[in-house]
């Protein structure tokens, strides 16, 4: 097998062992060439891919070439020729035209006519990232989407801001209209169900009102702890539930907190709540925050360094928003300034965000989150012992100084006790080569970062 079969075969063996973003990012772009006499190369579209390939992948592409030919003599990536950047090459999300809408039309104005589909059709379970954060979450979603009505009623989900309920909920939305596009689906926040309810009972339109929620086949209510202290409303999405949920339909919720922690809910609901299932989120882990990003610039079509990529997700660990915000926010100010997205551009443009609150880095915290990482004692580490279990710290302090607080070689001597400029250069140059090359270097330095911003 080789040519084209051979990787078809390559791509399927990774698409399995690689997360998606990643697969669908760097690899499923690439194709290999062979070249005869043992040459093989993996032509990329551009530069970050070329450095993401070598980096992650190329052990795995060559062990996966071996078994199909005499020999490798070579093996290397290389960027296409006429790589432009572009967006042709990813999949299509859907983009269905009738759910291109997004301003909310006047409820009350369509109430004889089904709910409008308003869906953004980005959120998608297939854009969702899961991690351990999330896991139960998305897993009670996509059965719900399955099956409507029949596993868990009410699904019902709960965690802090920004990270990825709403998206999720119209994900189970997305995903039943594209199995059905016949199914009714109310999809509101408890607010604009409040305010609605409120109008109707003013217009004396409430008949109009029940008829619009009562008749739907799945029925999602974004954000319900907007219910805590209003009665009335409760007292109307009380008959409302129960109606749906006797009919065997499906309904979901989404709340920042568990129900039975909504102030002044009446109990009959906040056990009704219970009913199916209760799932939390979490907020996102390093790598799973990594993985979003690299989910939202396939989406948009950038490509950006790795390491800036990175320095983001270490950066931001607030909440998803916040993590697509800054994201948003270096693309934009890149495209206005001409910019290329490095990292000292990203570090400039981000950096209120990393300060703000959480204490800036400093050379003491670098030296105090390195010493907690290995279990070793400040004087060692700034000493001159050349055992192998301090030189390694020692290394990655002066890499994250020069990285991280951009400290000039001699002032990084200095801090360690007037060591040589020289030995500093050569720490941060191992360190900055290791770090391509070892996953193990490549894993210390995410979580030093990670302990750094955090
Ligand atoms: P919430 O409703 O919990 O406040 P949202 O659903 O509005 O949060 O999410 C905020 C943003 O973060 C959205 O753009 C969403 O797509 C994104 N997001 C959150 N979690 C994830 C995830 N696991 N994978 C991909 N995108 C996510
Ligand atoms: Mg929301």
């Amino acid at each position: 097998m080789m040519g084209m079969a051979l990787w078809k075969d390559i791509q399927n063996t990774l698409e399995n062992k690689y997360s998606r973003p990643n697969f669908v990012t760097w690899i499923k772009p690439a194709s290999l060439s062979e070249e005869g006499d043992g040459l093989f190369t993996v032509v990329v579209p551009n530069e970050y891919a070329k450095s993401w390939v070598e980096r992650n992948a190329l052990k795995d592409i060559r062990a996966l070439i071996e078994p199909h030919c005499s020999v490798i003599n070579d093996l290397r990536v290389v960027v296409a020729q006429s790589a432009a950047p572009s967006t042709e090459d990813l999949p299509l999300l859907q983009a269905e035209p009738d759910q291109s809408s997004p301003e909310p039309t006047s409820e009350l104005k369509s109430v004889d006519t089904a709910p409008p589909k308003r869906f953004n059709p980005h959120y998608t379970f297939e854009t969702f990232i899961v991690g351990n954060n999330n896991r139960l979450a998305f897993a009670a979603a996509q059965v719900v989407a399955e099956r409507p009505g029949e596993a868990y009623n009410p699904l019902f989900i709960y965690g802090g801001v920004g990270l990825g309920k709403t998206h999720l909920m119209q994900a189970v939305a997305n995903e039943i209209l594209k199995r059905d596009p016949n199914k009714k689906i109310a999809y509101v926040s408890c607010e604009t169900f409040t305010t609605e309810f409120i109008q109707a009972l003013q217009n004396k339109k409430i008949e109009s009102f029940k008829n619009k929620y009562r008749n739907v086949d799945v029925f999602l209510v974004d954000d319900i702890q907007f219910l805590a202290n209003k009665e009335g409303t409760q007292e109307e999405f009380f008959h409302t539930f129960n109606i749906l949920h006797q009919a065997n339909r499906q309904i979901v919720l989404t709340s920042d907190r568990v129900p039975k922690e909504i102030p002044n809910l009446e109990e009959r609901l906040t056990s009704r709540f219970g009913w199916g299932m209760i799932a939390d989120i979490q907020s996102p882990n390093f790598e799973t925050r990594m993985a979003i990003i690299q989910e939202k610039l396939r989406e948009r079509g950038v490509a950006i360094d790795p390491e800036v990529i990175e320095y983001v997700a270490s950066s931001v660990t607030s909440n998803v928003r916040e993590l697509e915000g800054s994201l948003t926010k270096l693309i934009t100010a890149a495209e206005i300034e001409k910019s290329p997205i490095t990292l000292p551009f990203a570090q400039n443009m981000l950096r209120d965000l990393t300060t703000r609150g959480k204490g800036t880095v400093t050379v003491k915290k670098i030296t105090k989150t390195v010493c907690d990482h290995f279990q070793i004692e400040l004087t060692d580490l700034l000493g001159n012992k050349r055992v192998k279990e301090l030189v390694y710290p020692r290394q990655l302090a002066m890499y994250l100084m020069r990285e991280r607080l951009r400290h000039s070689y001699p002032q990084i001597g200095e801090t360690f006790g007037g060591k040589d400029h020289t030995t500093v250069m050569h720490a941060v140059n191992k360190i900055s080569a290791l770090k391509k090359n070892d996953p193990a270097v490549e894993k210390d330095l995410q979580l030093l970062n990670q302990e750094l911003y955090a």
